[in-house]
């Protein structure tokens, strides 16, 4: 059985973001078939602690049957309509309302996609044309920052801050910027950054600046505290939409329900996903401010060409409701604010009784553990060392499951567990974590 499958995996499917020589080389490394909770179960009847809520998505946790129900009642009554022109249908109309309930005040007006990259791709589009039909079409730039991931889409790669992903089909398109993120550096540095390149593309062709809260793909990089204040007021000295891609924070990731406001900033548009619906469903979206929607309400004029098949697919918006109603009846934020904190006090034990333990760093469930090779002067192990994925090796055989990013030589793993994880669990990761990592420090030679 699982040969078979692994024969017609390496036959037939193209994994995304994956090496396509690796898989036809060694196959498949896990096939997973069942999930429970935190967990995940493969096909050799192995679980894991699904340590990253797989894709940083499943945020109320695998095998919930009220989702199960809730999309098969809507399939059964409705399962797709259009929302197209002059359509609507109440799952949509009803999952806007309770978005726009939740999100940062003024954040009211909610455009739907499939997923995170549509999502951003989308806020390209909505904040150039926000400019456009105010006669400032010369507004069009974007920029963003180092290391930000915000999905593989047209524009959504040349948004994204990682140079590997836009030498995959040729090169990243035109208008778009990085500057120079928050890690390793002070808030006056990222804040000067953004400021030479506003200065130097020329502040009246800026549309927008983008950046997640807490950068994400780019390894869990958490801003200083003055950071997204001090970015607010940058893009309102210049006039210039300040975007916040929430697709991972979004949703009780952070212990807010957005991961902005751990900050008290109120972006001009924020773009969601993932978490929305846990995973059960592709479901993703883009809110404005009331000055947004406002001027599109009185200057949008004809037709807005833009718009998806399941730009708020009825399912999907069945399905995010009971989502988000699982995780307010079970106080989720709540809970990843002080499991969050369990976390973050656990390895940083492990950090004290082990020698490559650099950088602990946690808000709510979303979290990393840098490994380096002297921790007091943050001296980064040689890359050819392979440390992130002997360490990544070694939490797998301990059925953990973590990600692991190694960008611009560093270590880092990943950890974001699903919201739901308890105390016991915690204590049960701390310990997958502290294990994996002494094994990879007797890989290394290095002794205690
Ligand atoms: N933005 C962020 C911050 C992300 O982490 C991701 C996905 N990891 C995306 C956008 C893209 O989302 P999707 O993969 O659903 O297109």
């Amino acid at each position: 059985m699982s040969n078979n499958l692994i024969e017609m995996d390496k036959r037939h499917f193209i994994h995304p973001t994956s090496s396509i020589q690796q898989q036809q080389k060694n196959g498949a490394k896990v096939i997973m078939e069942e999930g429970d909770g935190i967990y995940l179960k493969d096909i050799t009847g192995k679980w894991y602690l699904d340590a990253v809520s797989s894709l940083w998505n499943v945020n109320i946790g695998h095998g919930r049957e009220e989702l199960a129900k809730a999309a098969a009642e809507q399939m059964k009554k409705m399962a797709f309509s259009s929302a197209f022109s002059t359509f609507s249908h109440e799952p949509a109309i009803r999952l806007a309302e309770k978005i726009a309930s939740l999100t940062p005040e003024g954040l009211n007006a909610v455009f739907f996609t499939s997923g995170g990259s549509e999502s951003n791709d989308s806020a390209v589009k909505l904040v150039r044309h926000y400019w456009k039909i105010q006669n400032r079409s010369e507004r069009r730039k974007i920029i963003s920052l180092k290391r930000g991931y915000h999905g593989v889409a047209a524009a959504s790669t040349s948004v994204t801050g990682i140079p590997e992903f836009w030498g995959m089909a040729g090169h990243m398109m035109t208008d778009f910027i990085h500057v120079d993120t928050h890690y390793n550096s002070t808030t006056d540095q990222a804040i000067a950054s953004l400021r030479q390149a506003i200065e130097e593309s020329g502040p009246e062709t800026v549309a927008a600046f983008f950046a997640e809260p807490i950068q994400g793909a780019g390894g869990v990089l958490i801003p200083p505290d003055d950071y997204f204040p001090r970015i607010r007021a940058l893009c309102d000295d210049y006039g210039i939409l300040f975007v916040a891609d929430e697709v991972i924070t979004g949703f009780g990731r952070t212990g807010k329900m957005f991961g902005i406001e751990n900050w008290d900033v109120i972006p001009d548009v924020m773009t969601f996903a993932k978490g929305v619906t846990s995973g059960y469903f592709p479901l993703g979206g883009v809110v404005v401010s009331e000055t947004i929607h406002n001027v599109f309400k009185e200057k949008s004029l004809g037709t807005l060409f833009h718009g998806f098949t399941y730009s708020g697919h009825p399912t999907g918006a069945a399905v995010a409701l009971k989502n988000i109603e699982i995780m307010e009846q079970g106080q989720l934020v709540e809970n990843s604010r002080l499991m969050g904190n369990r976390l973050l006090l656990g390895l940083k034990k492990v950090k004290e009784s082990l020698e490559i333990v650099g950088d602990v760093r946690f808000v709510g469930l979303l979290g990393a553990v840098e490994l380096v090779e002297e921790p007091v002067s943050n001296k980064r192990f040689a890359q050819d060392q392979h440390v992130t994925l002997k360490a990544i090796e070694a939490l797998h055989e301990r059925g953990v499951i973590c990600r692991g990013v190694t960008y611009d030589n560093t270590d880092i793993i990943c950890i974001a567990p699903p919201l739901i994880i308890n105390q016991e669990q915690v204590d049960q990761l701390v310990e997958g974590v502290y294990e994996a990592i002494l094994k990879v420090q007797q890989q290394l030679g290095i002794k205690r």
